[in-house]
């Protein structure tokens, strides 16, 4: 049965979330196809399943985050050329990833309004993201949005066990808690199962890797911009009261 009661604590993810991410992942990702096709005759399609298949192979090693993706796109060129990469490329290759390390944050439309809004109705505020540690506290810090969060996490997996410890090590049951997010594999089932509230907020494109079939788990709810949750989070006040008033 659904909880009544809104959520007290409502935690954000951080990519393609409150900032845009993955845009700049698709940007770097055309650098890279560039720069191999100016010496190589390749299938961009097979170009990018082997990129894709290297990232996931290197996870459990690397980590999510730039540093990671960068390793992958490098030892990428050097397989798809048989080991004959130019060092020229490799250099190429760094700096796109530099660039993308050092590229400002942009914020997802209204990001700052939805946080403040939901401060002023004594919402408690959690930040909740994975990643490479260094880039991600950067990225916070450049987002200018760390003083509105009463508490940040930089996790390196966003499964059942990682909520479930946040959860128990900050004393929050799961009817007081829900989670808003841009991807079901990370910010939306593991949430559900823990009988949590889950805020879907499908981002323009999804990384291949977070992309999961299959329908909105029941608990869950789709909008269709960051902008809608205030409204909603209010809807679900609204109904609290209405109970308490009757007689
Ligand atoms: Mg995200």
């Amino acid at each position: 049965m659904s909880p009544v009661l809104p959520p007290r604590v409502i935690a954000f993810d951080g990519d393609d979330t409150l900032w845009h991410n993955e845009t700049l992942f698709s940007m770097t990702q055309e650098r890279f196809r560039a720069i191999l096709r100016s010496h190589l005759s390749l299938d961009l399609a097979d170009l990018d399943a082997r990129l894709l298949a290297t990232e996931r192979k290197n996870l459990a090693v690397y980590g999510y985050g730039i540093k990671g993706f960068v390793l992958s796109m490098v030892e990428t060129a050097i397989e798809v050329t048989d080991g004959r990469t130019p060092a020229s490329d490799i250099t190429a290759i760094l700096s796109v990833g530099r660039a993308m390390l050092e590229h400002p944050v942009e914020l997802i439309e209204g990001a700052r309004e939805v946080l403040e809004s939901l401060r002023a109705r004594d919402h408690e505020l959690w930040l909740i993201t994975k990643g490479d540690l260094f880039d991600q506290e950067s990225k916070i810090a450049r987002s200018g949005l760390e003083p509105l969060f009463d508490r940040i996490e930089i996790v390196s997996e966003k499964d059942e066990g990682t909520y479930r410890r946040l959860l128990d090590r900050h004393g929050i049951s799961a009817d007081e808690f829900a989670m808003v997010g841009n991807t079901l594999r990370s910010d939306v089932l593991p949430v559900i199962n823990l009988g949590a509230r889950a805020f879907h907020v499908p981002y323009q494109i999804t990384w291949a890797h977070e992309h999961v079939e299959g329908d909105l788990p029941d608990g869950a709810l789709v909008l269709d911009a960051l902008t809608e949750l205030p409204v909603r989070l209010q809807a679900m006040g609204l109904s609290r009261s209405v109970r308490h008033d009757q007689p």
